[in-house]
This record gives structure tokens, sequence and C-alpha cells, in this order.
């Protein structure tokens, strides 16, 4: 592939705080650039406090167990996402319960959360789709309405703003991701965000094989011994050397991803005004942090013969999601509430194209070639 879809963006100094970790001779989690990748993330969401993990996926098996799932308790959220979504909480024996998308956001339909309801039902997953918010305030509302907890999938959604209000920041619990393919990396990585402060304690014990060795530490208790469930969750010294260098160029990183995407619309604008295509759609209330650009072609056909004709021209652009509810573990594990038209239809029709820091002098050509590709078609 000439163009590839991805390519992580490495800022420079990376290595040099990996060596400084190496001299330091602590290699193990929870170091001073541990803590140094938390208080940034706690300053920039607003977040109450944040911790490191192995990935997104990690967080959410974490928010998980903090929910005190128990088999058969249900958690609604969209089909229209990664599995990790689903899996975290099925680990628990809970069901997920899809419900379907907004076909201008693709983020979960709020208006079709409370009749999915059922006196099963302990939390909402949301996910926010392409660094875009869903309808927050509904949800919260919703949640507080039902006495259900709200869990944020931001794995996309790094410093994205709802209504002023840094994603991450709005439910009780939220999971970031990090991994190479997101806006701000550590290879694998992630981070759990936790917005209400009765949950911290437990969370700690639980990042830490089930033990009160944070606060051991913290010089809290004499000695630190097995508390409650937990796992390993926290990731080694060199990964959040290498992830606190990411983050210090954050803001960088997504207004140079802002300026491409902002190309990409304005491109895609005229082939959405001739009816080729439907372009993204950012709410009003919301800013977003260009995690992704993306088209909605019409259907399957249309998808697959644009994919191959952008490979065939050197051009990598991929496609997501399989909706859960069609997988094979999706229909072992959970259950739909009502029609799922917006999400079949978008998974059928959406296609990704290249977005990385350095596509800037490629980007004409891969408008070009797409352009001349819808046009064909
Ligand atoms: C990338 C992603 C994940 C998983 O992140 P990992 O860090 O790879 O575990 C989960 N949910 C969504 C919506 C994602 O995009």
């Amino acid at each position: 592939m000439t163009i590839p879809f991805n390519r992580p963006y490495l800022v420079g100094r990376e290595l040099d705080n990996i060596t400084q970790a190496h001299a330091m001779g602590q290699l193990s989690g929870d170091g001073s650039f541990t803590r140094a990748c938390h208080a940034w993330l706690e300053r920039r969401t607003g977040t109450y406090k944040a911790l490191l993990t192995h990935s997104c996926t990690a967080a959410l098996e974490m928010a998980a167990i903090l929910l005190d799932l128990q088999p058969g308790d249900e958690v609604i959220m969209p089909s229209f996402t990664f599995v990790s979504t689903a899996n975290a909480f099925v680990l628990r024996g809970a069901v997920p319960v899809f419900v379907d998308i907004r076909p201008d956001t693709l983020n979960i339909d709020e208006a079709l959360i409370e009749q999915a309801i059922t006196p099963r039902t302990r939390a909402i997953c949301v996910v926010h789709y392409a660094g875009v918010a869903c309808e927050m305030d509904t949800i919260m509302a919703i949640a507080a309405r039902h006495g259900l907890r709200v869990v944020e999938d931001a794995a996309q959604a790094l410093l994205s703003q709802y209504k002023g209000r840094q994603l991450g920041s709005v439910g009780d619990l939220a999971a970031l991701s990090f991994h190479e393919t997101k806006n701000v990396i550590s290879g694998e990585g992630g981070a759990l965000l936790i917005n209400d402060p009765a949950l911290v304690e437990r969370a700690e014990v639980i990042r830490e094989k089930g033990t009160n060795r944070s606060r051991f530490f913290r010089g809290q208790v004499d000695k630190y011994t097995w508390v409650d469930l937990g796992s390993s969750y926290l990731p080694s010294e060199l990964i959040a050397a290498f992830l606190a260098a990411q983050l210090e160029e954050a803001d960088h990183i997504t207004s140079r991803r802002l300026a491409i995407w902002d190309r990409y619309h304005a491109w895609a604008a005229p082939l959405e005004a001739a009816g080729l295509l439907r372009r993204p759609v950012i709410p009003a209330e919301c800013t977003h942090n260009a995690h992704m650009y993306f088209l909605l072609l019409h259907g399957l056909e249309a998808r697959t013969h644009f994919i191959e004709a952008m490979k065939a021209a050197g051009i990598g652009t991929v496609f997501h999601y399989i909706p859960l509810h069609s997988s094979p573990a999706g229909q072992r594990y959970g259950r739909t509430s009502g029609t799922l038209a917006h999400t079949d239809a978008t998974s059928d029709g959406l296609v990704r194209l290249p977005l990385w820091i350095g596509l800037e002098s490629l980007q004409e050509h891969v408008m070009q070639t797409a352009q001349r590709v819808l046009e064909q078609a």
C-alpha cells in the first residue's frame, strides 16, 4: 500500500523518556511517569481520578467489576461498537442489551434507551463514536431517573467536548484507549477515569491484584493484603514513559488531525450535495478530536467497490464494525431491544479514509482518487 490507512505518529521524546525510566530503575508500574500521566489526564479531562491501564479493554473490565454486576444484570449499549464494550460486561455474567444508533452521529439513540430498561438493567455504556459526544444530558437524566450507572467508552474521545465538558468526565466512569490506532498512543494502553469519588479506593484495589497496596504505599495501612476481587491492570513504567511524551503533544496532535479532517470535510461537501455519500455530522454543542474521517456510501456493494478501487490505487481504506448483535458471541451473550436498522445500514455503508499526521502532502491525491472512484461508480 503506497498510502496506508494508519501510520502511528511519534512525537520524538518517547525513547528519551524510556531511557530515563530505565535509568531510574523502576520498571514496574505507578512510578513518576505514571503519576505524570495521571496528573495530565486529571487536569485536562477534569476527571476526579485517572488510573492508567494496559488498554481500554482493561479499563472497561475494571468498570464492570466496580459496578458489582451480577449474572443476568443488563447493560444497555450500542451494537455499533468494538467488541470490548460488550465483552467487559459479559465477563461478569452480565447481558449486553443492544440499542440502535442515531443516523446522524452514529451514537446510541438516546430516545430508544428508556424502552430497553427492565428490572435487571444496571448501567448504560455509551460509546462516543469517532470522538463525537453522545447526547449526554438526556442520557444522564435517564440514568438518574432509573438509578443506573453510566460508563463512557471514550476510547476514541480524548480531548473531545460536549457542551464545554471533556468527554470521559461526564459519566460515573470512563475508559480511554492509547492503542496505536488512536490519536495519542503507547502501543497498547488505556486509562480508567473515575468521576464518582466513592469508587476510587476500590478501583485502586481492583487494579492492584485485589490488594490494598496503594493504601500501604501512602502509609494508610501498615501491611498490604488481599482484600477484594482484582487483577493486574497497571502498565509498566516503560509504557507510561512513552505515553507521557505523547500526552505533552496531545493538543498539537489534535490540531494537526483536525486540519486533515476539515480538508476532507470541505472536499466531501459537493459529493454529499450530489447524493453520492453522506458526511459525518458534528452537533453544534460538540467539539471533536478528529479521531476519524468516514464516508457513508450507498450500501455494501458500493462500499466494497470503493475499498477495492482505492486499494488498486495503492490507498488503504477500512470498514467497521460487524454489529455486535449479528456476531456469534453477541448472539450468544446479548440481546437486542427494538430493530437495529441504522446499525445495519451504517455497518454496510461506512468507509474510513486515511487520517494520520504526515498525510498532509498526500491528502490531495487521496481525495482526487476517491472522487474519481465515486463519480465513476
Ligand atoms: C479502540 C477501542 C476499544 C479498545 O481499546 P483497546 O485499548 O485496544 O483495548 C474499545 N472501544 C472502542 C469504541 C474503541 O474504539
